[in-house]
């Protein structure tokens, strides 16, 4: 296993077999996850000789960052990273009022089939371990010099299709002797498995779900998104409930509107009638073309509409800024460009 996807106790257990003081596993912990060293070299307080060992028996994970892309309207910046295998993830790095989000990969591609998202175009290559999930995270800091406040992984991949290692890199993320990102400020967002779902209700996070919806009846969520043969929305909105009764944290419904498809106002009021009472928000997102598919974004006032008609309903909704337009913005664009380009 790599030392970076170790939790404290585990990494105690190694260095303890090694002949040291488990302090020493907490001050590697911290080098780690702290100060998101990137060698051991750097790691000063520790003694060479144990140094020399690790780097010999567990080598830092590292990502190489093989493209950086900024946007010129807002200063969004997606980044390319190589994994060890030489398969390759994108990041996105937005700068907020409140603070500087990231947005995570889960996977190396993904299974899941979403018409009209690009990262699911070549099937899924692999999951990602928590220690890459991190990494995207602090090699991004370390690129930038600015603290890292809030995530979301809506990049690649389907998080609950990589449950364990999804839920334990949480957990490292937010511990309090590493990186203790609030739990509050983390998004995770699923295309609807029911199971994953209802296990992540159960693990004690403070975190947000955001629940990819994109339609309002079976038939049409099935149009858009394989997923929806397998679980019916009746059962996928009874989890998200579920999620709210133990967590207590408001659930977040993800709509890309797509012109002609879902954007029209009977579609708006099946929505409304569909999330009524639950304790939700509603995050409209004007779609991303991708051009593998002609989906096209709804017309503005067509997206105004939508949403002033829920929020008359008395359901909170909101329309996603779109931000690095001018960058591959949508998933998966950036890699599956430097992929076709190989
Ligand atoms: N697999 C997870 C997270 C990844 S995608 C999920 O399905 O939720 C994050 C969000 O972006 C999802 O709601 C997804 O449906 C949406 N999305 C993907 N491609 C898009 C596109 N081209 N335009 C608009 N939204 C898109």
């Amino acid at each position: 296993m790599d030392i970076k996807s170790m939790s404290l106790q585990e990494l105690e257990i190694i260095i303890k077999e090694k002949g040291e003081k488990a302090f020493r596993a907490k001050q590697i912990y911290q080098w780690i996850h702290q100060k998101q060293v990137s060698s051991y070299e750097e790691m000063s307080n520790i003694p060479l000789k144990l140094r020399e060992i690790l780097e010999e028996e567990y080598p830092l994970m590292k990502l190489n960052m093989i493209q950086v892309q900024e946007s010129s309207l807002d200063g969004t910046r997606k980044y390319l990273f190589g994994l060890e295998d030489g398969n390759m993830v994108e990041s996105v790095w937005m700068k907020y009022h409140h603070g500087n989000s990231v947005c995570i990969s889960s996977q190396v591609g993904c299974r899941m089939g979403c018409r009209f998202c690009a990262s699911t175009l070549d099937g899924l290559e692999r999951n990602l371990k928590p220690s890459e999930m991190l990494e995207q995270i602090y090699s991004i800091i370390r690129h930038t010099g600015e603290r890292v406040s809030n995530l979301v992984i809506m990049g690649t991949g389907e998080p609950m299709d990589n449950y364990e290692n999804v839920v334990k890199f949480l957990r490292l993320l937010t511990g309090e002797e590493g990186y203790n990102m609030s739990q509050r400020n983390i998004t995770v967002s699923t295309c609807g498995i029911v199971e994953g779902i209802r296990k992540l209700a159960e693990e004690k996070l403070q975190i947000t779900l955001a629940l990819s919806l994109h339609a309002t009846t079976d038939e049409k969520r099935r149009q858009l998104m394989p997923v929806a043969y397998r679980y019916e929305l009746k059962e996928v909105l009874k989890a998200c409930e579920y999620y709210f009764e133990k967590t207590g944290r408001r659930v977040s419904f993800e709509y890309s509107l797509v012109a002609g498809v879902n954007d029209n106002l009977n579609d708006a009021k099946e929505l409304a009638d569909l999330v009524k009472g639950m304790n939700c928000h509603v995050n409209l997102i004007p779609v991303n073309p991708i051009k593998e598919r002609d989906y096209r974004q709804s017309e503005k006032k067509q997206i105004e509409d939508f949403k002033n008609y829920l929020n008359n309903k008395g359901v909170t909704a909101t329309v996603r800024r779109e931000m690095g337009r001018d960058i591959d913005g949508a998933c998966g664009q950036l890699r599956r460009r430097h992929m076709k380009n190989q």
